[in-house]
């Protein structure tokens, strides 16, 4: 029996809505929200956490399965259709790219309003502005726990500049596909890599949402910090009696990029600013909670968009930042004509700025991020195979991790069990954001940039 059969067999375990909640009790579910948009009889909706829950009955047509990426996604399928036959082969770090820029929303307030350069938020706003779509499909702070984030169609201006933004956190945003199951489109979608495998499945099986969705923008991915950590976070860091009512991760305004950090805002009026920046915040936060299914995720750069944007994480030969700005830029890989036809249109508007670039500084500037992703996940996902655990169905072979990744991998496992007891894991975070915390970490920062800075 060949690997990709046993696969199939294996994954035939999971039908309609009972295998939606079994691929969430298998831990293969990132929380995408796509289910809940999909699933044509309202059945779910999330729960706090993020994770779909029933709500009402299942006709069992085993669509919210056949879309969802927690349990399965074939790349070279999803290649292919995208790319055609020989467009597309699974296995290099930034997936099949026509070309790169560095770039940013014209209007400098847009611009300072994104987490990078605003690119994706100028983007839209200008294809809104010119009819070219009805509305975009956007994650927002979601209003009932500000440490989670949420799907909205965005239909006006003023709800894309409201989304402006990272959220880097659980974001089951696609729940919002529901809302848009019966109109025509043209609607834009942001997405993260796994949400836009999920969406790319639906359009495979139902060709009136590739009409409706003629644009997919993607953004790059290191994994989602879980809410759990921003919640616990708040909680001790909180003013006693107050509430979170806001949480930013970054955006480039007022201290501008890349020294925005993580902000919480209470109910008393109170700010709270992580002591450190952004990179670190995310150390404590990703230690602290269980990454779960991005720990299995192999694209980290949004292959199957037609137009992927990240961070400028470039830096020139002296080491610095090659785009350091403190208004932001953000880095950009063209994928398909249209993504192409989209971003040209905008340049030629004056809605957004863009500057060609080897595609190469891109993969350069974050190749241990995106290896760290191919290998690193084939690795766990090896792992866990041998051990009897749950993994998700890639019906391609994985590539081979060097041996250098197999000791910082067991490491880091290991750092993992103590975390998943809660009170360990409030430990760990309250001293993480503690006066000693910061101290101890600033100080391991400057000693390992001293080490970089020797001849
Ligand atoms: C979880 C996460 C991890 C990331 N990891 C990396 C990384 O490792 N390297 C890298 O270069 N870039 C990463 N990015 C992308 C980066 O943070 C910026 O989003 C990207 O550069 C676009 O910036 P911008 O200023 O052009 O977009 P903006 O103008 O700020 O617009 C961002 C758009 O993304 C949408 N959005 C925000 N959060 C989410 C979310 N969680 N799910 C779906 N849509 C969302 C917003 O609604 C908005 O429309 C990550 C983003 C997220 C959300
Ligand atoms: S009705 Fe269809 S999409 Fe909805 S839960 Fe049941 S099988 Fe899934
Ligand atoms: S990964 Fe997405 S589609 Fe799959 S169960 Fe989780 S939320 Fe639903
Ligand atoms: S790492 Fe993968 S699974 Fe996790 S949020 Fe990013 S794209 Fe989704």
């Amino acid at each position: 029996m060949t690997r990709a059969s046993t696969v199939h067999l294996k994954n035939d375990r999971y039908r309609d809505a009972d295998g939606i909640l079994s691929i969430v009790r298998d831990g293969l579910c990132h929380r995408c929200g796509s289910c809940v948009g999909v699933c044509p009889a309202g059945t779910f909706a999330t729960d706090p956490d993020g994770y779909p829950r029933v709500v009402a009955d299942c006709i069992h047509c085993n669509i919210c399965v056949r879309c969802c990426s927690g349990h399965t996604v074939d790349y070279p399928a999803l290649g292919e259709s995208l790319y055609g036959p020989a467009g597309y082969s699974f296995g290099s770090l930034m997936g099949p790219v026509r070309a790169a820029h560095i770039g940013c929303a014209a209007e400098p307030e847009v611009r300072r309003l994104g987490s990078s350069g605003g690119l994706v938020t100028g983007l839209l706003l200008h294809l809104l502005k010119s009819g070219m779509i009805r509305g975009a499909l956007v994650a927002v702070e979601d209003p009932a726990d500000p440490s989670l984030g949420k799907g909205i169609i965005a239909r006006t201006p003023a709800q894309i500049r409201e989304a402006a933004q990272s959220r880097y956190t659980t974001t089951p945003s696609f729940a919002a596909l529901f809302e848009i199951r019966d109109e025509p489109g043209p609607f834009a979608v942001v997405g993260l890599p796994c949400q836009i495998h999920a969406l790319r499945h639906l359009q495979r099986l139902d060709p009136r949402w590739r009409e409706r969705i003629p644009l997919v923008i993607g953004l790059l991915c290191h994994y989602s910090l879980p809410a759990l950590g921003t919640r616990e976070s708040a909680r001790l860091v909180a003013p006693p009696g107050a509430r979170l009512q806001h949480t930013r991760y970054r955006q480039s305004g007022e201290r501008g990029w890349p020294h925005n950090t993580l902000e919480m805002t209470f109910s008393d009026g109170t700010r709270w600013r992580a002591p450190y920046g952004p990179a670190q915040v995310f150390n404590v936060l990703a230690r602290a909670a269980p990454l779960g299914r991005c720990l299995m995720c192999l694209d980290a750069a949004s292959e199957f968009a037609d137009v992927s944007v990240g961070d400028p994480w470039i830096r020139n030969e002296r080491g610095e930042w090659k785009y350091e700005d403190p208004d932001g830029w953000s880095s950009v890989l063209v994928r398909t004509p249209a993504g192409e036809a989209a971003l040209n249109h905008a340049a030629a508007a004056g809605a957004v700025t863009l500057q060609a670039i080897p595609p190469a500084e891109v993969e350069r500037g974050q190749h241990e991020m995106m290896s760290e992703k191919k290998e690193g996940a084939s690795l766990r996902i090896r792992a866990r195979r041998l051990i009897g655990l749950s993994v998700p169905a890639y019906p391609f072979p994985l590539p081979r991790a060097p041996g250098s990744r197999w000791a910082p991998e067991i490491i880091s496992w290991l750092m993992r069990i103590p975390p998943s007891i809660g009170w360990v894991r409030r430990l760990m975070l309250g001293m993480g954001f503690s006066s000693f915390g910061a101290y101890w970490i600033n100080r391991r920062i400057r000693k390992r940039r001293k080490r970089a800075e020797r001849p």
